[in-house]
């Protein structure tokens, strides 16, 4: 299917690696010229490289941290009307809510809920202006069924999902929609990392426990970044004008209830 944004240019955050990468290659696949973001500039202008490559789109890469005012404005002044918005930053860490300082939550709440605001009100008037905007927010299956230990995303991942489910409803009418994707278990680097703190944790082989992890899945097995890029390639497609303020879970089956 010919998505139908061959010639936009999108902004993508967090791109260097794992989920953010994998949604940037999917766009450029599709003719989408890119402006993509990561701390490190090593691996992001290796990722730059790699889809200018494959694609032969344009690919602006801009190394700095998006969660601070200083990245953000670095990152628009590079793509000042994106036509796609994919916002995603790492996410906080896990632990005890006991131990968590007003500092930790303040972290959480720039990186995952308020950096995406943030961006989405410097470029979504524009979108309304120019008849087309897509935003896609990626935040995590945490959303609809939270994990204790990972409290700081599960509050700051609400808060920007209730903020967009008022605010995708005034945007659709200008064919501007804001959606968000919420991965389950894709095999990333975080998830490796993850997997091999909670081996340690539990003197266990990595291998076993990731097997197991993967077999607990219904699919049984991982997602793969690639398909998650497609999902995040077909909300931003002409054809998705009709698809706002939705929770989209990319999770294998994980999440058991009906809705
Ligand atoms: P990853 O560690 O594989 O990649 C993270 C990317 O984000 C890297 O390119 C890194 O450079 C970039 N990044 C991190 N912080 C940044 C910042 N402050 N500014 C700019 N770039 C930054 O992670 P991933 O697995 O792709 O996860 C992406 C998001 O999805 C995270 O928020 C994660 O919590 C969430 N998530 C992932 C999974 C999973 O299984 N992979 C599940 C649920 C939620």
């Amino acid at each position: 299917m010919d998505l139908g944004i061959a010639g936009k240019t999108a902004l993508v955050c967090a791109a260097s690696k794992g989920l953010g990468r994998a949604c940037a290659f999917a766009l450029a696949g599709e003719g989408v010229n890119l402006v993509i973001v990561a701390r490190g500039a090593e691996a992001l202008e290796a990722a730059a490289a790699q889809i200018r490559h494959a694609t032969g789109v344009n690919v602006r890469a801009v190394a700095t941290d998006i969660t601070t005012a200083a990245g953000r404005a670095a990152a628009l002044a590079a793509c000042p009307q994106p036509d796609i918005l994919v916002n995603n930053a790492g996410g906080p860490p896990p632990g005890d809510f006991r131990e968590w300082s007003r500092d930790d939550w303040l972290r959480a709440l720039d990186a995952n809920m308020l950096t995406p605001i943030e961006l989405i009100k410097a470029t979504v008037d524009g979108m309304i202006e120019r008849r087309f905007g897509r935003i896609v927010n990626i935040t995590s299956s945490a959303v609809k069924a939270p994990i204790d230990i990972l409290g700081l995303s599960n509050g700051a991942r609400s808060g920007l999902t209730g903020f967009v489910a008022g605010l995708a409803r005034k945007t659709v009418k200008h064919n501007v929609t804001i959606n968000n994707l919420l991965p389950g278990p894709f095999a990333t680097d975080r998830l490796r990392a993850t997997v091999e703190a909670a081996a340690n944790a539990a003197g266990k082989p990595f291998e076993e426990v990731w097997a197991a992890r993967m077999h607990a899945n219904p699919a049984g097995r991982f997602g793969d970044p690639e398909e998650f890029g497609r999902a995040c390639a077909f909300l931003c497609s002409a054809h998705a004008g009709y698809i706002t303020g939705q929770n989209l879970l990319l999770d294998g089956g994980a999440y058991p209830g009906a809705f």
